[in-house]
């Protein structure tokens, strides 16, 4: 297979890129900022890391 692309799918690439926020979030991949750096859990009873994501706004927690 040759890497070249035509002009008209590359530039149909571009454009996903500028959009291409919401798409990678529903793929599962966030952009995750740690929101607060440290929580309590009660449910675990452990310290817990709190992330947020920069685009769509979901939140994890994580155990460190
Ligand atoms: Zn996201």
């Amino acid at each position: 297979m040759a890497d070249i692309i035509p002009l008209a799918k590359a530039r149909k690439t571009q454009r996903k890129k500028k959009a291409s926020g919401k798409t990678m979030c529903k793929s599962g991949f966030h952009k995750w900022t740690i929101d607060q750096s440290k929580q309590f859990d009660v449910r675990s009873g452990r310290l817990v890391t709190i992330r947020r994501c920069e685009r769509c706004a979901e939140t994890r927690t994580t155990l460190d």
